[in-house]
């Protein structure tokens, strides 16, 4: 019987790769803020090294210099030698869940994130005066509300599409925060995947991607959402499955390398994030589009860069907005410091990381600030608002659908 590598196998063997050149080292936003080695990719791999040998213990140092990484795959990305750090990363994280308590914050979030009726009262929770008294779960229904509060919903009315030559069935991942706080991505996806000719379906059986449950190194919890969502998506039915969020796509697309069971890979293979699918369709025969005289600053979220590696696909499908034009923010290869549970865990590295992003924001004079990646949308939009910045964060294809809405109003 072929037993499966256990997580510290796989770890050293993944880890063996790295050369030690340090060309990571500069694109390593918390290397850049502390200039300590232990906070490095290159820090980290040792570090993961030693936990997966036994050689040091699961103590405050350790588990503070691997929480500490945002997990933003910038160090993958760069390194000559492909050392898969994300793999290192997961597994060294499985390590320490073995090993230690989850934190506080981790453990909540969990707990909202695979509850999404709960998740939705939490939301609504946090943005009563009742929010205080919703311990411990506040700080994250809290921060969940801020992206909540600033976005007023733009209904965008019935999709004709009938008459339209049909391109395929597409099964909607909605993803548990997004259908919480940013709805109106998910009915926007919808209305532009109808107004080109798809017929679109949301499976009633799925969950949360897992990603919080993964990056919390809780194995058996992402495994129990995982294989859900593979249960969820009939691929006999469905061309393709398209997730609103880069975030979601990103822990989507990487089932076939945590999963065991052979179907992962496919399930992975069937999954799109929306911006790339979109920016992969003919558009030759598409509907009319209202042109909209403004500027979009254009934040691309690390999945997006180092995960997906489609960085320009934001840029593509507002590319089909007349008039809008389209400023990208200078410093998108550095994490915003949203990074899942990083702006909960550690606000003010989250807080530091923001602030560039915000001060680009303003230099660019936009009135919208555009993102594919709902964490990041919830961190910036509360940044925005804490300046007084008069700023929608707004996810590229609600802005697309907007537009395409207001084209088919009769006049
Ligand atoms: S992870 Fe890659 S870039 Fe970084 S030190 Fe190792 S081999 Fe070099
Ligand atoms: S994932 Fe990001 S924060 Fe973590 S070591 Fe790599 S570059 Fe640094």
């Amino acid at each position: 019987m072929n037993v499966p590598p256990s997580s510290a196998q796989i770890l050293l063997r993944e880890a063996d790769r790295c050369v030690l050149c340090g060309m990571c080292l500069p694109h390593c936003p918390t290397y850049q803020r502390t200039g300590n080695e232990a906070e490095s990719p290159r820090g980290r791999i040792a570090l993961a090294q030693a936990l997966a040998r036994g050689q040091l213990p699961v103590d405050d140092s350790l588990s503070a210099h691997l929480d500490h990484c945002l997990g933003c795959r910038a160090c993958e990305a760069m390194c000559p030698s492909e050392v898969r750090y994300g793999l290192i990363l997961g597994h060294a994280r499985r390590l320490l869940t073995e090993q230690r308590a989850l934190p506080l914050a981790g453990r909540a979030a969990m707990g909202l994130l695979s509850r999404p009726a709960f998740l939705r009262t939490a939301v609504r929770l946090g943005a009563s005066p009742l929010a205080t008294l919703a311990t411990p779960f506040s700080p994250t229904a809290t921060r969940l509300t801020a992206l909540a509060k600033a976005r007023p919903q733009h209904p965008l009315g019935p999709r004709e599409s009938a008459g339209r030559p049909r391109r395929g069935r597409v099964g909607l991942f909605l993803g548990c925060t997004g259908e919480a706080v940013d709805s109106e991505a998910l009915a926007a996806t919808e209305y532009v995947l109808a107004a080109l000719g798809f017929d679109v379906e949301r499976p009633s059986a799925q969950v949360c991607c897992g990603a919080i449950h993964h990056t919390q190194g809780n194995r058996a919890g992402f495994e129990r959402l995982a294989y859900n969502n593979l249960a969820a998506f009939d691929l006999q039915r469905l061309d393709a499955v398209v997730s609103v969020a880069s975030g979601c796509t990103a822990m989507l697309r990487e089932f076939g390398q945590w999963l065991e069971a052979p179907q992962a890979a496919a399930f992975s293979a069937s999954v799109s994030e929306i911006t790339g699918f979109l920016a992969g369709l003919d558009w030759a025969d598409a509907p009319v589009v209202a042109p909209l005289p403004a500027t979009a600053a254009v934040h691309v979220p690390c999945t997006q860069v180092n995960v997906l590696c489609q960085p320009d696909t934001t840029g593509v499908v507002l590319a089909h907005i007349p008039a809008l034009e389209r400023v990208a923010l200078p410093d998108n290869h550095t994490c915003c410091g949203a990074a899942g549970l990083h702006m909960l865990q550690e606000p003010a590295t989250a807080e530091a990381l923001r602030e560039a992003k915000l001060d680009a924001l303003v230099a660019s004079g936009a009135r919208y600030l555009v993102t594919t990646n709902i964490g990041c949308a919830l961190h910036l939009a509360a940044g925005a608002r804490e300046r007084g910045l008069a700023v929608e964060v707004i996810h590229p294809v609600t802005l697309l659908a907007r537009q395409l809405a207001l084209a088919a109003k009769p006049l």
